[in-house]
């Protein structure tokens, strides 16, 4: 069994208190929110915080609303929740689907969505135990000099996970900031970086609250992922879709994410060309000329031990799935 290293505990139960302790403890600090994540990083060293502030008792971060323009969503607020909700399943049908496809039951009913948006890149070579690690000399992401990845590589490529961020990215999700400074809010898709060792322009001092994803009409979308497991693994390649169709049914706009790669989720930007303006016969063409261009701009890397052959071959099925789906609903 993997103890927990000694760390302060703070429970404050308001998003003041949560900033003011941000504001204090600063880089020493991580926030908790389910801890399906940080928790099992902190068993194998990957991160020491000298203090956690748990979100569970702040009330005010967690419910899904409906505004003018806006579906909102706070950052407390659990997976199995968010999959679950008719609203986003009306009109956010990708993001609800990307929320029900994370982890296991129990990581969904524990795991947040803000948790789940600030997710820690993955690697094989990191998410290991620090004996395990240790006995690879480390790596760039934490204690080492080196990527066992690109042996050459200055920079860490460790995979962004979080089913959440793609189809954030599709439809234009909006993340909402707030740290000692003030509040900010950040375009999901300016949100993540390519750095595996910190993929987000998150400041360390800075919360989630939540998530506002824009609403249109005519617009549908869809998530499709790859895993070893479909009851509980991590993504080992996604597609996020989305198609917006005029007021004849034609499709104005589209796109495409695929994630789970490398740092950051890749937009396939020809895909989009391929789908603008297309109906009728002509949409199964398009569709096989989006799935050709996933392909083509795919290129998975060894960060994940499943062989990136097979996962690069997948984004062809998986786009083609998504896109039939988001085109007939
Ligand atoms: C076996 C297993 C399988 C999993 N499979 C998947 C999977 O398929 N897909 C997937 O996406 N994830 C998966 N996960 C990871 C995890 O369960 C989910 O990503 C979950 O959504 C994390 O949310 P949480 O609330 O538990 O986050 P936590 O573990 O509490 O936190 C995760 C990180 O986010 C930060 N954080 C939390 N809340 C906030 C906030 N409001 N503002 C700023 N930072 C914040 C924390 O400081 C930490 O760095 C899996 C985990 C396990 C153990
Ligand atoms: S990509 Fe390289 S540096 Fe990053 S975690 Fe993996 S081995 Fe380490």
């Amino acid at each position: 069994m993997l103890p927990l290293p000694i760390f302060q505990h703070h429970a404050p139960r308001t998003l003041e208190e949560v900033v003011a302790l941000l504001g204090t403890h600063g880089a020493d600090a991580r926030l908790i929110a389910g801890g399906t994540d940080l928790l099992p990083n902190m068993k194998h060293g990957l991160v020491e915080p000298e203090h956690l502030i748990s979100l569970a008792a702040v009330d005010e971060l967690r419910g899904i609303a409906i505004t003018d323009d806006h579906l909102v969503v706070g950052a407390m607020t659990t997976l199995d929740v968010i999959a679950g909700d008719a609203r986003v399943r009306e009109h956010a049908a990708g993001f609800a689907e990307a929320c029900g496809l994370v982890g296991g039951p129990h990581h969904r009913r524990m795991g947040t969505l803000g948790g789940n948006v600030c997710l820690d890149t993955r690697c094989v070579y990191y998410n290991q135990t620090y004996f395990w690690r240790q006995s690879l000399g480390f790596c760039l992401k934490k204690d080492g000099t080196q990527c066992h990845v690109v042996s050459s590589g200055k920079n860490c490529v460790a995979a962004a996970s979080n089913d959440s961020a793609s189809t954030l990215m599709v439809l234009g999700g909006i993340i909402e900031l707030r740290g000692p400074k003030g509040a900010r809010s950040v375009a999901a898709d300016d949100f993540y970086t390519p750095d595996g060792i910190y993929n987000t322009v998150k400041g360390r001092d800075e919360i989630v609250t939540g998530v506002r994803i824009p609403l249109r009409k005519g617009r549908s979308s869809a998530y499709e992922k790859l895993r070893r497991r479909a009851s509980i693994d991590y993504p080992a390649l996604s597609v996020a879709v989305r198609i917006d169709r005029d007021a004849e049914g034609a499709i104005e706009d589209a796109d495409l994410v695929v994630s789970a790669l490398a740092s950051r989720p890749k937009r396939i930007k020809a895909a989009g060309r391929h789908l603008r303006g297309v109906d009728g016969d002509a949409l199964p063409g398009a569709i096989q000329a989006a799935a050709e261009a996933a392909y083509k701009g795919s290129k998975p890397l060894t960060n994940i031990d499943q062989d990136p052959e097979w996962r690069r071959e997948m984004a062809r099925v998986l786009v083609r799935k998504a896109l039939t789906r988001a085109t007939t609903s």
